[in-house]
């Protein structure tokens, strides 16, 4: 039987790993340039942080997590976001207390037990950001806007922020029944997913993308027309910071995410070149979660974004940025392969990627040269040796000169 990875996992081949270090590569630079620190938890918790991070209701907790029990009886699951793991962490080391700020980010990959489909994986990657212990609705902008610069260094176009406020305990009963009271009857017409969120969780139900569920919510009143005073303040004042940055946004009252926890601001970057599923990166408010996972009161806002999605996009946009050979050495003879490997060595050791050939016919050496798109060869025989000398072939231009083994270093590292 042929070996191949789980399904819904893939390898990351060579040919695609240079897009994944630039997005990593990007991310890292720009979360220093605005202050967030790194946190790396593990990629396993155990089971309750989920459960009650994100909510027993939920698609994630209900259908989609990998959940197992070690062989202590512990209940353990691969963590399916991130989000709960940094607060975790948050509260169990005290960093409220013991970081000069609450500014933190992380990756790495994900766990989610999902039909596998174009761009989305069981196992999938995410770079995300946590801004822990602030109301102040400029946190809300700082990280969209952290968000959209991420995206801009990356060269992605066509990009956009939509954004809503999904309120706050006081004012979420009123959506909800609001909500509940323009469906009605026709409840009994919508799919399943919608059935079971009716009273559980009816402010989910806007976020069905069912076309007979979004045809019966279409002629529901926006939902900020029901939301308290201090939402509306914070709503106006986070759409007022995006404004001054020159940060492009639509309203979509029925983005709501598929989380529990989110209160007040929900975004989604978005790209209009990918389609249906066209969110880049999507997050939040989420003012409770610290205190449902016991800690104290901690407002707080973040987002994700998959790095797989990101990849796709760069793919069609980009050249794979090749970090090509400096040199290949083409040794004629064991003695002088011999010869080659220390001087091969110490190039690597002076900062040059280099290969060592093997003692093959000469055409053959060059053509793997060529292949690995080396910029030069050296070629070092019996009589090359004999004098001490190399030839370094320039393999873009044709030109050979002989340069002394001993300032080979030099020579190369000036070319
Ligand atoms: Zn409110
Ligand atoms: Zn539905």
């Amino acid at each position: 039987m042929k070996l191949t990875s789980p399904r819904g996992t893939k390898d990351i081949l060579p040919d695609e790993i240079s897009l994944w270090h630039e997005i990593e590569q990007v991310s890292r630079d720009l979360f220093d340039r605005y202050n967030f620190d790194e946190i790396r938890t593990p990629i396993f918790e155990s089971t309750e942080l989920f459960t009650r991070g994100i909510g027993d209701n939920t698609d994630i907790v209900e259908k989609e997590m990998y959940t197992f029990e070690d062989k202590g009886g512990r209940s353990l699951t691969l963590r399916p976001e991130g989000t709960a793991s940094i607060v975790r962490s948050y509260l169990e080391h005290n960093l409220e207390h013991t970081q000069t700020h609450t500014k933190f980010y992380y990756s790495g990959p994900m766990f989610r037990y999902e039909r596998p489909q174009a761009g989305r994986f069981r196992q999938f990657h995410q770079i995300g950001v946590e801004h822990l212990n602030t109301t102040d609705p400029i946190s809300d902008a700082e990280v969209i806007a952290l968000g959209i610069h991420i995206f801009d260094e990356l060269g992605l176009p066509d990009l956009s922020v939509t954004i809503n406020s999904v309120g706050c305990p006081t004012c979420r009963p009123v959506i909800e029944e609001r909500i509940k009271q323009f469906l009605g009857d026709s409840i009994t017409k919508l799919c399943g997913d919608c059935q079971r969120r009716y009273n559980e969780q009816p402010l989910r139900i806007l976020d069905c993308k069912k076309e007979t569920c979004r045809n019966y919510l279409s002629g529901m009143k926006d939902i900020r027309s029901s939301h308290c005073q201090e939402c509306r303040d914070h709503f106006e004042a986070v759409l007022e910071y995006l404004d001054v940055l020159g940060v492009e946004f639509n309203i979509d009252p029925k983005l709501v995410r598929g989380l529990d926890y989110y209160t007040r601001t929900t975004f989604e970057i978005v790209s209009n070149k990918l389609g249906a599923q066209n969110a880049l990166c999507g997050g939040g408010r989420y003012d409770y979660l610290v205190e449902s996972l016991g800690g104290k009161h901690t407002p707080a806002v973040g987002f994700a974004f998959g790095e797989e999605r990101t990849v796709m996009l760069l793919k069609d946009l980009v050249e794979t940025y090749e970090n090509a050979l400096k040199v290949y050495m083409i040794p004629l003879g064991q003695p002088q392969r011999c010869k080659c490997f220390v001087l091969e060595n110490n190039l690597r050791r002076a900062g040059v990627k280099c290969e060592l050939g093997t003692t093959d016919n000469l055409k053959a050496q060059f053509k793997k040269a060529d292949r690995m798109k080396a910029q030069y060869v050296l070629i070092f025989g019996e009589e090359e040796a004999e004098r001490n000398i190399g030839i370094l072939k320039n393999m873009k231009t044709g030109e050979q000169t002989e340069v002394p083994i001993t300032k080979l270093e030099k020579t190369i590292k000036g070319l």
